[in-house]
């Protein structure tokens, strides 16, 4: 069964976002350990975190998806960028691991940004990085996200990703979270032959490493190495293709996040989309729901 939700806030509490999700029928979530431009970890409460473990129990959700800040960079060349990247991150996995104890938890992150050292320098020191952060017994599973491949990004084909995993001892602790948009500006064919991308994934990097889906539409064409997301259905993957990803058997039993520009009433259409797409819904009423949702939305 494929679990479905999007980034609440962590505003308020955590044992919160389980109950927003639910409002909109998600039962998976992703959120920030820390905030989206960094600083620092709000102070530990027991009560909150048991009452999250609570309603997760509850409302039968499924694995959690954690996103690193995105100011992190594992391959920074200023040391100081590097380093408290590299804290942040331990940081952050010590506190999951309070939520993982009980519950699976995944924490995606972008593997970085060479800033002109060079893919060779940048891989490795991430490398370094991970060998640093990732614990033998950890029960948290760190997941590279792939990407657009904009500026001097690293990990926007699956052989960059390789290296990396490759690179990492505890490489039991490691997976992939695939970004529907990132991968389609990268250039892979997402939008007309999901297997491909799929066989590719596991031909590279190994048959059981994709452990989350980042699902969003995108702006941009094929190969643009944009990455700006867009709402499904409106951008230039399409209704079709979101289908036939959402549909195929061999990710069914994983989360897939909504990171599309919507709040929550857009959430809670598109999660209701996607249990359409599941239940066979044929494509002409799955437009016209959203066209009918979306006005009323708008
Ligand atoms: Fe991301
Ligand atoms: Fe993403
Ligand atoms: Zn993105």
């Amino acid at each position: 069964m494929a679990y479905f939700g999007w980034h609440v806030s962590t505003s308020g509490s955590w044992a919160n976002m389980p109950l927003v999700a639910h409002d909109a029928n998600a039962d998976t979530f992703a959120f920030f350990p820390r905030p989206p431009r960094g600083g620092s970890l709000r102070t530990l409460d027991m009560d909150d975190i048991d009452k999250l473990l609570q309603h997760l129990h509850d409302f039968h959700f499924g694995p959690l998806v954690a996103h690193a800040p995105y100011v992190y960079n594992l391959a920074a060349q200023a040391e100081g960028i590097r380093e408290r990247s590299l804290n942040n991150m331990r940081e952050d996995i010590d506190r999951l691991e309070i939520i993982a104890a009980k519950h699976p938890v995944y924490y995606n992150f972008h593997p970085g940004a060479h800033t002109g050292q060079g893919r060779h320098i940048g891989i490795n020191k991430i490398i370094d990085a991970l060998n640093d952060i990732i614990q033998p017994n950890q029960k948290t599973i760190v997941l590279l996200e792939t990407m657009a491949g904009k500026g001097t990004e690293i990990g926007s084909n699956f052989d960059e990703l390789e290296q990396i995993i490759d690179g990492v001892t505890h490489d039991d602790r490691i997976g992939i979270c695939l970004d529907t948009c990132h991968t389609h500006d990268a250039g892979m064919s997402i939008a007309t032959d999901f297997d491909s991308v799929l066989n590719e994934l596991e031909a590279v990097c190994g048959p059981s490493r994709l452990c989350a889906i980042h699902l969003n539409d995108s702006k941009n064409t094929c190969g643009s190495k944009k990455d700006r997301h867009e709402r499904l259905g409106h951008g230039t993957i399409g209704l079709e293709a979101i289908k036939q990803i959402v549909c195929n058997p061999r990710v069914s039993n994983l989360p897939f996040i909504l990171e599309t520009p919507n709040d929550f009433d857009g959430y809670a259409v598109e999660i209701e989309l996607l249990h359409k797409m599941i239940s066979g819904e044929p494509l002409e009423e799955l437009q016209s729901f959203l066209m009918d949702k979306q006005v009323i939305s708008a």
